[in-house]
């Protein structure tokens, strides 16, 4: 029984490491989700030296930025590294951060608000499929394919 499970397990493991099968927004970049219904999206870019994160409602249609605030950090869970964040008409900024490491970003609707946290793996290796890199990759998930 154990051994089956390690089995499935690794596999599971060796085909998020080949293809991430990611969600990609109207814009090509990535996209966190930003509630836990669906209803808020944030969608990740790069310009410059730094993400840009678009806010998207459920339609992935831009929202008002008015009360929403994100905090964003990198690094280890046990030294984690607070990220310099502005905000813009669209979304918010936050520096980029080193490739393979972790862009951690708490996002709140509004102050008082539950904050929603969502992760990702800024790995920059391409993928040898879609040829996005790795973190913006295009290919579906083995199990979607046609
Ligand atoms: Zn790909």
């Amino acid at each position: 029984m154990k051994t089956k499970l390690i089995l499935v397990l690794s596999f599971i493991t060796s085909l998020s490491l080949a293809h991430e099968g990611v969600e990609l927004g109207p814009n090509g970049g990535r996209i966190l989700e930003f509630s836990k219904n669906e209803t808020m999206h944030g969608e990740v870019t790069v310009k410059g030296d730094k993400f840009h994160i678009a806010v998207l409602d459920k339609d992935m249609k831009a929202v008002a930025m008015d009360k929403q605030t994100l905090t964003a950090t990198t690094g280890d869970r046990s030294a984690p590294q607070k990220l310099a964040v502005e905000k813009d008409a669209k979304g918010f900024l936050v520096p980029l951060v080193k490739a393979g490491e972790w862009l951690i970003l708490q996002f709140k609707n509004a102050s008082g608000e539950k904050a929603i946290t969502a992760r990702l793996e800024y790995n920059t290796a391409i993928c040898e499929e879609c040829k996005n890199a790795e973190w913006l990759c295009k290919c579906k998930p083995a199990a979607e394919k046609k």
